[in-house]
């Protein structure tokens, strides 16, 4: 893994291959790991919020989804190509998904929302199965028992859409109670797949 520092906070230097190559090592460890997209807004964020920065210094793929990323870098000589981003991940995770009959949790959006997002996935990936579904607008209290759904739903992965940097930081809160072999932070994807 080669990480760079934009703005002080560190970004991977991968192409989209190279993000699908580490995600197909995490979905057979035993850990949750944690993929994280952060555009231009959220690099310039972090330096203005530590507890932002530790969550994306904690993750364990961290993808330049802005365009701002890369001419920063390209500027510094630090060696980013291509932006990477969180909806061409995605898509090629719920490919590998279908190759290999994973199962996912969508977490976030307005209600309805996730549950749409769903059908259409799997009307066009029919080998993936819905484990489970939930809204994003939860109160505190209400953590555990969303925390129980998506373990017991078995799922491999956790799709979350809170918006940033929200969602980052649920995954980092939870990710030691978390089961599933990987969660991703995907903003307004569970939009764009609701339609
Ligand atoms: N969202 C949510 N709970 C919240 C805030 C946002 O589920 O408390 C959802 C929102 O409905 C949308 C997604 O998070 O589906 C992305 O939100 P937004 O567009 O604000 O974030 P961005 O795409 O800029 O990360």
């Amino acid at each position: 893994r080669k990480q760079v520092r934009i703005m002080g906070v560190p970004v991977d230097q991968v192409t989209l291959h190279g993000a699908y190559d580490s995600f197909q090592g995490f979905i057979d460890g035993s850990d949750c790991r944690i993929i994280v997209t952060p555009n231009t807004e959220i690099v310039m964020e972090a330096q203005n919020d530590p507890s932002l920065l530790n969550v994306i210094e904690d993750a364990d793929l961290v993808v330049p989804d802005g365009i701002g990323l890369i001419y920063a870098s390209k500027i510094q000589g630090t060696g980013l190509t291509e932006r990477v981003t969180g909806v061409d991940l995605m898509l090629k995770i719920l490919e590998y998904c279908h190759q290999h009959q994973k199962q996912i949790f969508l977490l976030g959006g307005k209600p309805g929302v996730a549950a749409k997002a769903g059908e259409n996935i799997v009307k066009k990936f029919s080998n993936i199965k819905i484990a489970g579904v939930r809204d994003g607008y939860f109160n505190p209290e209400d953590v555990p028992d969303i925390l129980e759904e998506i373990n017991n739903s078995r799922a491999d992965i956790l799709f979350v859409a809170l918006g940033a940097p929200k969602q980052e930081k649920w995954m980092h809160q939870y990710r030691n109670a978390l089961k599933v072999k990987v969660a991703m932070g995907v903003g307004g994807s569970v939009d764009i797949w609701a339609g």
